[in-house]
């Protein structure tokens, strides 16, 4: 396959998954946090490449996973999104308008737009609000509240949506188990009418049967009233049934993007691979017979990522061009690509 440029690959991806416009469209996307030093005058001594040159697109109504280990930069490219973290390099379209250098003021009705859910659903939530407050926040912040009667009625429809009962409105966070503050932070999330919701391991601290509770609401509501999830997680067996496609970061990159049966099927990119090699499988005669991959070290800085292929120092099939080329994100399949030396189809690596 001829070399061709990132955006003509995801453009090509693109046209293979939908129609449709992008709700989101990320392109060639950068975060570098600056290490200064110096008493009296702070120099820049290197910087951390939190995220470096990645793209993705989201439509309506359908679900990215977003996918890698603690360090990957994926709450980065969640916080880049919301311009909480701004962007060296590159665009966030959201539909159709460019976020990227938009001040505060000119994100607030956007942030109406795309709700977020966090991991520690206690953290998130005000201990000293009561809980119908804590979701009624955003209706007031946003202009969205006729009347006192409309704004209980409108907490109340919020609790229902969510499967809590309105009279819990009147209780604070302490009061709730894991699961159903999760539940307050998804009615928050979708209060001010979001096209949109970031999830960022929304459901990761709660227990297995919890965890499936959240995501069947989740997908009750993705259902309702259309939303689009970037849904980000560590671990690919929680983003499996929920995500439409999924894409797989290490140190900052994009290194697969699949539709999720390709991607668990036949994941073509070696970390792919050792992630999915991790997930116990309920079959007792599976589990006896699974192939664990065990990656050597822990992930590299990204103060300092390795040469050629970030991925080298701990693949298990790394040779000695992977630490001297630096791979591309190529489609290698419908709907698939990744970025690695070796994987079937890619050829013509393009150097560091
Ligand atoms: Fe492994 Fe080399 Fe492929 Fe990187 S390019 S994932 S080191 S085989």
């Amino acid at each position: 396959m001829n070399s061709i440029d990132h955006d003509q690959q995801a453009d090509h991806f693109i046209s293979q998954v939908s129609e449709d416009s992008p709700i989101l469209s990320v392109r060639n996307l950068s975060v570098h946090f600056p290490i200064k030093r110096g008493f009296i005058v702070q120099r820049e001594v290197a910087r951390v490449r939190a995220v470096d040159g990645i793209s993705f697109d989201i439509y309506p109504g359908e679900t990215l996973g977003l996918v890698g280990e603690s360090g990957s930069g994926k709450t980065t490219v969640a916080k880049s999104v919301m311009q909480l973290t701004k962007a060296d390099v590159g665009s966030v379209k959201f539909e159709g308008q460019e976020l990227v250098g938009l001040s505060t003021p000119a994100m607030r009705p956007i942030r109406r737009k795309i709700g977020m859910v966090f991991q520690d659903p206690y953290g998130s939530l005000n201990p000293r609000m009561r809980a119908g407050d804590i979701i009624g926040e955003p209706l007031k912040v946003h202009n969205l509240v006729e009347s006192r009667e409309n704004y209980r009625s409108q907490i109340a429809s919020l609790l229902s949506t969510v499967g809590l009962s309105s009279a819990m409105a009147e209780r604070y966070p302490n009061e709730f188990s894991g699961g159903q503050r999760q539940r307050l932070g998804i009615a928050r999330a979708i209060a001010a009418g979001p096209s949109m919701l970031i999830l960022d391991e929304a459901v990761s601290a709660l227990d297995v049967s919890i965890q499936a509770q959240v995501l069947n609401l989740l997908q009750d509501l993705q259902e309702q009233y259309s939303l689009a999830y970037l849904f980000i997680a560590h671990d690919l067996s929680v983003v499996r049934h929920i995500s439409h496609r999924v894409a797989v970061m290490y140190l900052g990159r994009i290194v697969e993007t699949a539709s999720s049966s390709d991607m668990y099927e036949n994941p073509l990119h070696p970390y792919t691979q050792a992630l999915l090699s991790a997930i116990p499988t309920p079959n007792p005669v599976h589990e006896r017979s699974r192939e664990r991959i065990i990656l050597r070290d822990d992930l590299p800085s990204p103060l300092d990522p390795p040469s050629g292929c970030r991925f080298h120092t701990r693949c298990p099939v790394a040779t000695d061009l992977c630490s001297q080329t630096d791979p591309d994100l190529r489609v290698l399949a419908s709907n698939q690509q990744a970025a690695c030396l070796l994987a079937p189809g890619y050829s013509g690596a393009k150097g560091v």
